[in-house]
């Protein structure tokens, strides 16, 4: 994940902060010494609150650092790696090397860290009712963590995908659909749900009441909703493009021209009688290059009956190309990459078909509505 610093390793899995979690942890900071500490210790020095504040914050750091090794730890127990634990501003993210193999998997994986914030809530609150008597204030600044893990447990057991609630129901639905692909979309969408409600909620709180409150529950919202989305987009990807080949949607029946066409003669004999946008440059049956609408469009007008396809075409070295071996989710990323909506398929420099962008996006949406892959 962008923006994270390495912290260095616990119990063999590697500990990463993100960035955002200085400035919570600088807020729980300054919560705890300018308003509880400032009240239980009046006579405390500024400094002394301060420091007192940053130890319970570490408190509240470890409280989460807690609830996901608890993750991870139960991840390997079933014998899927932790590359890493990566702590930020909502909580943490535990990265597990791949998706568990069961639904039962998936319940005890999920569901263990919120457990473990919720005990560590129920020993913070024993502390409090047994040292409030003692009126030195550690009994009110227990009561306070006690608060604050109850929050994360109840926080990260919300029914949204990933939250940990959400995995929870994912492995409930996978539990009934034996199919993880269906249980996921399903707790994704309810996911993105519940994340409109939050979003909901805070712009009501913006313009009702608390306009801080406000701005945090639609940013977790807006946070909870992408990576909602996210998760399943990635899931499908994996289980259903990986591995199919780039062939597949490739067109064979594509329009090839030869390099020395004037840009003329393309325009009135293949783009005016609707043949597409986009020609291969071909001499025999090697690729020099693709010519497209945008190409051409670079050609000024009068100058299309003197120039020669060759001229104006991308030319082979600058395209970004796919091979037969190659399959879907490669075809994505080298579209991504280079902002272009077709790649040529090819077989060493020989020209095999054309793969536009749409025809991928109908292949997805056509394996999206048969649904059921065997996959669980
Ligand atoms: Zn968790």
């Amino acid at each position: 994940m962008a923006g994270t610093i390495r912290l260095g390793r616990l119990f063999g899995f590697e500990i990463n902060v993100h960035w955002s979690w200085f400035f919570v942890f600088f807020l729980v900071t300054a919560t705890f010494a300018t308003s509880l500490l400032e009240g239980l210790y009046p006579e405390w020095t500024v400094s002394r609150r301060w420091i007192v504040g940053g130890a319970i914050a570490l408190i509240f750091f470890v409280s989460i650092l807690l609830h996901e090794l608890s993750h991870s730890i139960v991840a390997k127990r079933y014998g899927i790696a932790v590359t890493s634990i990566t702590l930020f501003v909502f909580g943490g993210v535990s990265n597990l090397e791949k998706e568990p193999e069961s639904a039962r998997q998936e319940f005890l994986i999920a569901i263990v860290g919120p457990l473990t914030s919720l005990a560590i809530a129920a020993l913070f609150t024993a502390g409090y009712f047994l040292l409030r008597e003692a009126d030195d204030g550690v009994g009110a600044v227990s009561g306070n963590l006690a608060l604050i893990n109850l929050a994360i447990g109840v926080f990260n057991l919300m029914p949204g995908f990933p939250l940990d609630g959400g995995r929870v129901l994912r492995s409930v639905f996978w539990a009934q659909r034996r199919n993880l692909l269906d249980a996921t979309r399903a707790a994704s969408n309810l996911g993105q749900l519940v994340a409109y409600i939050i979003m909901g909620a805070g712009v009501l709180g913006f313009i009702f009441g608390d306009f801080i409150t406000g701005i945090w529950l639609f940013l977790i919202g807006n946070f909870l909703r992408s990576a909602s989305a996210a998760s399943y987009e990635q899931l499908f990807m994996n289980i259903v493009l990986k591995g199919v080949p780039a062939s597949t949607v490739a067109r064979t029946d594509f329009t090839a021209v030869s390099p020395d066409m004037s840009l003329a003669a393309l325009v009135e004999e293949h783009i005016l009688a609707g043949d597409g946008r986009c020609y291969a440059v071909v001499a025999g049956d090697q690729l020099l290059g693709l010519v497209t609408l945008t190409d051409l469009k670079k050609v000024p007008r009068e100058q299309w009956p003197s120039t020669t396809v060759f001229r104006a075409m991308t030319p082979f070295d600058k395209l970004r190309t796919v091979s037969l071996r190659d399959d879907l989710p490669r075809v994505l990323a080298q579209m991504a990459s280079g902002d272009i909506n077709q790649v040529p398929l090819l077989e060493g420099s020989i020209l095999r078909g054309l793969i536009h962008r749409g025809d991928v996006m109908r292949y997805i949406q056509m394996r999206q509505e048969i649904g059921t892959v065997a996959t669980s």
